[in-house]
């Protein structure tokens, strides 16, 4: 079978001479692996375009018994070149990628997920202000997407409203999102978020779109407390989640 369709270079890596493998995230199949034959030729059209993070239009052949799909046709769709131009932009934009890696079985299509990332990428790459926020924007809707949405009002306990942190002194949490006060009496919840932080996550939560993220402009106490409790959340719910490459490294340059 030919499948045509777009999809987001999650990375490559190098096989024989001129060859090259790549993992997609396609949005018609999901996740895949193809083996784009000659794309480290100088002269392929294959491989210019076939670079992690970038979005593509492909066509390969996709044999079901196969675990490696043949790569027949690669080209630009979606291109973000602000990406690479600081540590900050590279940062988020490759966790975001190997989140999605990191969540996805193969050949599992979620157009949810796949219009998130983009958008996420598209965002990072017109960033002005905070480009790091839209990481914030994608972790939060990404547990929505598989099926472990923290509700950043709602008590995760006994699903009562919680509108705004008693006394501004924070809201307990859990490892499924907020607690009420009453809740909070009972010990369930241990470490605590400041209204700042809440409030972000609110916002985040329910903005469409994270170019706005990328424009608020978050102190650095805050952004640690809000990068803390997602990932936190990401860690209780995605088997086999830890540190992620990109954060090694960055973590060590910056
Ligand atoms: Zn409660």
């Amino acid at each position: 079978m030919i499948v045509k369709s777009e999809a987001i270079v999650l990375r490559t890596m190098k096989y024989r001479e001129t060859s090259r493998i790549a993992t997609l995230y396609t949005k018609e199949i999901g996740k895949i692996s193809v083996i784009a034959k000659g794309a480290r030729d100088g002269r392929s059209r294959l491989g210019g375009a076939l670079q992690p993070m970038n979005q593509v239009g492909v066509l390969f052949y996709m044999k079901e018994s196969r675990d490696l799909q043949l790569l027949t046709q690669c080209d630009i769709a979606r291109s973000f070149p602000g990406l690479t131009t600081d540590l900050d932009r590279m940062a988020a934009a490759m966790a975001a990628v190997e989140l999605t890696d990191a969540v996805t079985p193969p050949e599992e299509a979620n157009h949810r997920l796949f219009d998130l990332l983009s958008s996420t990428l598209d965002a990072v790459n017109g960033a002005t202000k905070q480009p790091g926020n839209a990481l914030y924007y994608f972790e939060l809707h990404l547990l929505g997407i598989i099926g472990f949405r923290p509700d950043m009002r709602i008590c995760a306990n006994c699903r009562k409203a919680v509108d705004r942190p008693p006394g501004g002194i924070g809201v307990h949490m859990t490892a499924n999102g907020i607690l009420c006060p009453e809740c909070s009496g009972k010990g369930l919840g241990l470490e605590v978020l400041s209204p700042s932080a809440l409030a972000v996550l609110q916002r985040l939560q329910e903005t469409g779109d994270p170019a706005s993220a990328t424009r608020m402009v978050l102190d650095p106490r805050v952004r640690g407390e809000i990068a803390g409790v997602l990932r936190r959340f990401l860690l209780g719910h995605v088997e086999g989640l830890r540190t992620l490459r990109s954060e090694a490294v960055f973590s060590s340059i910056l």
